[in-house]
């Protein structure tokens, strides 16, 4: 993607109102790392994001990401798909009366490792949950 074309791409929307969603799915998209907001721009060296106006090096990310692109659990150790974990604290459930407890088994997770939640799966009781590696061990 040609740095103009992104910069045009911007001002256009921008001086229109219109979302930036409509070029979500290029190739290129950069999340913010701060908080996950796909509506990021190229700014000289450094990219913006529209939403938390948090700015950073794309090539400094890039860097700590290659470190990063494993899912670790509460203890350090990398998560795979299908794996079992046991949650380690009791976790609030957006519109559930109780939270996950400590200690429940979830079984066959699937990693998101573009997700802040990066752990997708489905628990008794709960249904389809979303969580943080940072809240399970495996079991
Ligand atoms: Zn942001």
């Amino acid at each position: 993607m040609n740095f103009f074309l992104l910069k045009f791409q911007f001002k256009t929307c921008n001086s229109k109102k219109l979302p930036l969603q409509k070029f979500k799915n290029m190739s290129d998209v950069v999340i913010c790392p701060k908080c996950s907001s796909e509506f990021t721009y190229e700014q000289d060296e450094l990219m913006v994001c529209s939403q938390c106006f948090y700015e950073w090096n794309p090539k400094e990310t890039a860097a700590e990401n290659d470190n990063s692109g494993k899912i670790l659990d509460a203890n350090g150790n990398e998560l795979q798909d299908g794996d079992s974990v046991v949650v380690v604290k009791d976790l609030p459930v957006k519109g559930a009366p109780k939270p996950v407890k400590a200690g429940t088994k979830v079984k066959n997770i699937r990693l998101r490792p573009d997700s802040d939640h990066n752990i997708d799966c489905k628990i008794d009781g709960f249904g389809s949950m979303a969580l943080k590696s940072e809240f399970v061990k495996k079991a």
